[in-house]
């Protein structure tokens, strides 16, 4: 497993410019919920902040403090949808639970920026669109197909020919693509400590550097130990994504984790910032090993992908993002690369997140497959109304039961592997 504190994940950009404020300090006592938490990312806050909204008790603990995970490390792109587009959605689950995820996971970023409205949440949202770019014409090809698809369940994605998506990055690397209208970017970890200030403002409460160590049945409800209290309710809901432990291992079994890095430049002089994304969009593009890019709010340039379970091809990984970024856009050459950091997707072999009900009362939801801004977020949400009664079958989300991934030993050399030959594909755009 991957130690979040190694060098090569731990510089980022975000932890240097997050706006300070009071730690969340540990549990110190006994205390009884309706609701337990374990987690502070999008996931559990989100459920906390529209739990507590709804009037019930809750209490968060987290190992670390909250948007230590992932939420604190991606790369800020609000992304919305599933891996999957709504066609492939309907062939596989029917019409109307299709619709439902549709409607859920196409409304996800809104979520988003609805909730950063709402609150106040101080963490440099724009919503300047996602633009999707296809390396070959084949890809382009199906991203204009995705974007018909969408038409016909509210719009939002319009097809870019070369030129456009030249025009639209600053780069003419792309055959093609879409922009999807209702994506946008934020301070990522900024976003996780509004909502859980927003959260402790409704009345959830909220406690830091409180490992989850134990997980067991009281009465009709469940008890949740850790070295410093307990916690007892009615409902817990798992929010650990990739990084769950040893608290449920089927849970922990039932995801890969895979590492994401992030490289940023230094602030751009204002001529090369305006030659880089300059309608402030941002990208993702369909290698199989995705590369993402963005700018933020100071007009660094920051670019994702793929790292490694271990330091030394992390490092190398990191060195070929500046690379590949000077290589897309040579005017970075000359400019200093300042951060450098990663952290740990939830991957599920169908590719789509997971909401299960572990136990009677013990909820869980993962796997948002690097797409977790939005779906994280809109989870929390459905696993905030699903502890307040609403009836599995009426959720957004269908209930599956959790299914540990067998080998769970050899799963990181897996990964290497597969990360391996996904490059050697993308090298010769096979
Ligand atoms: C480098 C990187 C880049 C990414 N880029 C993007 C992007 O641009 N856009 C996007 O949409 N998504 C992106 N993602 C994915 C997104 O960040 C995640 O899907 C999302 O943050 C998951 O949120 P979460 O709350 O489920 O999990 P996390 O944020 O990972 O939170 C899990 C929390 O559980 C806690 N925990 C675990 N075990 C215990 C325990 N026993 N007791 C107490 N606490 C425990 C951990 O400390 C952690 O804080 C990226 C991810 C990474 C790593």
């Amino acid at each position: 497993m991957i130690e979040a504190e190694r060098a090569s994940l731990s510089d980022s950009l975000w932890t240097a410019t997050a706006v300070p404020g009071p730690r969340f300090g540990p549990l110190s006592s006994d205390l009884r919920a309706d609701v337990a938490i374990v987690g502070a990312g999008f996931t559990g806050l989100s459920a906390a902040l529209h739990l507590a909204e709804s009037g019930a008790r809750v209490v968060v603990i987290d190992a670390h403090q909250p948007g230590w995970g992932a939420s604190g490390r991606n790369g800020g792109q609000v992304n919305p949808g599933l891996k999957d587009g709504p066609a492939a959605l309907r062939a596989r689950f029917g019409d109307e639970t299709a619709s439902r995820m549709i409607a859920m996971s196409g409304g996800a970023a809104g979520l988003v920026f609805d909730l950063i409205d709402r609150h106040a949440i101080a963490c440099d949202a724009v919503r300047n669109g996602w633009l999707r770019a296809g390396v070959t014409q084949a890809q382009a090809d199906d991203l204009h197909a995705l974007a018909r698809e969408w038409e016909g369940e509210g719009g939002g994605v319009d097809p870019l020919d070369a030129d456009a998506m030249a025009r639209a990055t600053g780069t003419d690397d792309y055959a093609g693509g879409v922009i999807d209208r209702r994506g946008g970017t934020l301070h990522p970890l900024n976003y996780a400590l509004g909502l859980a200030r927003a959260a402790t403002r409704a009345g959830a409460a909220i406690h830091g550097d409180t490992p989850a160590m134990g997980l067991s049945r009281q009465g009709g409800g469940w008890r949740v130990t850790t070295a410093t209290g307990t916690l007892t309710a009615d409902k817990v809901i798992l929010a650990t994504n990739a990084y769950s432990g040893p608290l449920h291992r089927d849970l922990s079994r039932s995801v890969v984790p895979v590492c994401s890095v992030q490289v940023a430049t230094a602030p751009l002089s204002p001529n090369v910032a305006a030659s880089i994304l300059p309608a402030g969009a941002h990208v993702s593009d369909a290698r199989r090993l995705l590369l993402y890019f963005r700018k933020d709010a100071a007009g660094r340039f920051i670019m994702g992908g793929r790292g490694s379970f271990r330091e030394g091809p992390t490092l190398a990984q990191q060195a070929r993002l500046r690379a590949v970024s000077e290589r897309l856009f040579p005017q970075l050459r000359g400019t200093a690369w300042e951060h450098a950091w990663g952290g740990l997707v939830a991957v599920t072999p169908d590719h789509m997140p997971h909401l299960h009900e572990l136990a009677p009362g013990l909820l869980a939801g993962l796997g948002y497959n690097g797409r977790g801004i939005a779906m994280a977020t809109a989870m929390g949400r459905e696993m905030a109304l699903w502890s307040l009664g609403r009836a599995a079958a009426d959720l957004s989300f269908p209930v599956t039961s959790v299914r540990p991934l067998p080998f769970a030993f050899a799963r990181g050399a897996a990964v290497e592997f597969e990360i391996l030959r996904l490059r050697l594909l993308d090298r010769f755009n096979l």
